[in-house]
């Protein structure tokens, strides 16, 4: 038995990796436990990193192929090379990776490679891949294990044929026809790489529109924009089961009148969501509460039923993203230290990598009518900023929703060009308590891509200047 820890960390995805830093930060002696060689988890690995290096290679193959013409630019014998796409891709994991490796030696965190389970209060038994053993003790416990994709049941998984988004983000060639389950962020994001580089997509979506969390006329405009782009979508289908046959996949669903169908096609891509990491923790040893969908139950705090054990990620309830992990984390180690720890869950965005971008934050129009929130709405279209028709990307608008009495911002959606980069400014407004005034009030540079921010925000007040 090694020297009782102040901390351990179980799993280093940007929830747990971030925790352990800012645990040392503030003085803990801590330890992280990760199974997998490389550190960094879903994200770094298999997750937004790889997806959004693959992305930005896709888009600049299809820029350059359809959309330089407009400029000037004649550009003849495009060609991409996958195999230096993906070295690319591989070379950014790495260094990222390796880069949270350095950063843990920096700061003094122990780390353990094996599986992790919890072994009685206060210690967690690592196994390495060799089945030897060893037993930590820590005065706290995070759990940040984080989640893996769900698989519908009637699937058959061989893991190449039939795949999840980690098979989708290394395939050898490109696909002649890949079909995609679920019309989510993966399935948009990879079904808009692969279709970039030349696979016919099909998409295949158990409701009846795309991106449901979007207010309807963005999910209309999503619509239009992807099938524009050659994404098929069969909306309101029900997939019933799958498999791989030789080189070939089928899948089989019951299609917009209910009837029996199928598609065969050479790669299919499993992506209608993703579960909770909690097997092989065993949780039993402690009366772990999970709950109805097998997360980790917190508090407020990111406390478990467990005295001392906390979790944080996407082990437990809330959005499956990076970016929330990481505040949990350094929310709950600054608890642990009695230091005021907190994550204003209205003021995280979501952004959808493809093209054009897709950001929300906060509440949609329609789920603040159905809470009887009185609301004010703004909204302002890119075809209208002389920036994006600078760029010749003017598909798309900016919508924000404000209190109708107090005028305070309750959310907003952006689709458009760099909408990743245009949500941040509402975050930070929704973070401050601005009104729409705030915003619309405040100099925004000319031109750029914010002042259709701007616009939207003077909308909501009735004023908008260049409509
Ligand atoms: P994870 O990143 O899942 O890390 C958990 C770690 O714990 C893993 O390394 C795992 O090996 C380890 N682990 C699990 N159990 C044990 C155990 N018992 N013992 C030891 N180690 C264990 N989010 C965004 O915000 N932006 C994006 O652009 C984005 N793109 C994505 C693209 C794809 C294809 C996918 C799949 C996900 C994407 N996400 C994105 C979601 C994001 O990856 C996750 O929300 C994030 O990684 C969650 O962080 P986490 O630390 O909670 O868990
Ligand atoms: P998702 O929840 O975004 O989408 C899953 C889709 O599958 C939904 O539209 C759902 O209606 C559909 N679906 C469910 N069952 C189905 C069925 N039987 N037949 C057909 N369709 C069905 O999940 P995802 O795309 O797998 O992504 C998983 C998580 O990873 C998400 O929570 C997301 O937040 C995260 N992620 C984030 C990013 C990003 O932030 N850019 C990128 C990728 C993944």
């Amino acid at each position: 038995m090694s020297e009782p820890y102040d901390l351990i960390v179980i799993g280093s995805g940007p929830g747990g990796y971030v925790a352990a830093l800012r645990a040392a930060q503030l003085g803990m002696r801590t330890a992280c436990i990760e199974k997998d060689a490389p550190l960094g988890g879903t994200c770094l690995n298999v997750g937004c990193i790889p997806s959004k290096a693959l992305l930005e290679s896709s888009e600049r193959f299809s820029e350059v192929s359809h959309d330089l013409k407009q400029h000037g630019i004649e550009v003849e014998g495009v060609r991409f090379d996958l195999g230096t796409m993906m070295k690319r891709k591989e070379k950014i994991v790495s260094q990222l990776t390796r880069g949270i490796a350095g950063l843990f030696k920096k700061n003094g965190i122990d780390r353990y490679e094996g599986h992790g389970s919890l072994a009685g209060p206060g210690r967690v038994e690592v196994r390495a891949a060799d089945g030897s053993t060893q037993t930590l003790e820590g005065a706290k416990i995070l759990i940040a294990t984080g989640s893996t994709p769900f698989i519908l049941p009637g699937i058959e998984m061989d893991y190449d044929r039939v795949g999840t988004s980690t098979e989708a983000l290394s395939y050898p060639g490109v696909p002649e026809h890949l079909v995609v389950i679920g019309a989510g962020v993966i399935g948009l994001e990879l079904g808009s790489v692969w279709a970039r580089l030349g696979a016919k997509v099909t998409v295949l979506e158990y409701m009846p529109k795309l991106l449901p969390f979007l207010d309807e006329e963005f999910s209309k405009l999503a619509h239009k924009l992807f099938k524009r782009q050659g994404l098929e979508f069969r909306l309101g289908v029900k997939v019933t089961g799958a498999r791989a046959e030789g080189d070939a996949a089928i899948v089989e669903f019951e299609d917009e009148n209910g009837e029996a169908a199928s598609i065969t096609c050479d790669r299919l891509l499993v992506a209608v969501g993703r579960k909770p990491n909690t097997e092989g923790l065993n949780t039993e040893s402690v009366g772990l509460k999970l709950d109805g969908r097998g997360r980790v139950e917190v508090d407020d705090h990111f406390r478990t039923n467990v005295e001392n054990i906390w979790a944080i990620g996407d082990v437990i309830r809330g959005p499956m993203l990076a970016h929330k992990a990481e505040d949990e984390g350094i929310a709950a180690v600054e608890l642990m230290a009695g230091l005021p720890g907190h994550v204003n869950y209205d003021a995280i965005p979501g952004v959808i990598y493809t093209h054009p971008e897709i950001a929300n934050l906060g509440k949609t129009e329609a789920e603040c009518k159905e809470a009887g929130i009185p609301v004010r709405t703004g909204s302002f279209p890119f075809v209208a900023n002389g920036r994006a028709k600078a760029l010749a990307q003017t598909d798309g608008m900016v919508k924000i929703i404000a209190h109708a009495e107090t005028d305070r911002i309750l959310g907003a959606q952006v689709l458009g060009p760099r909408a990743g980069a245009l949500i941040a400014e509402l975050a930070v407004a929704v973070e401050f308590s601005a009104s729409a005034e705030d915003i619309a009030r405040s100099t925004h540079a000319h031109p750029t891509l914010a002042e259709v921010v701007k616009e939207a925000a003077l909308a909501v007040g009735g004023r908008v200047i260049h409509m």
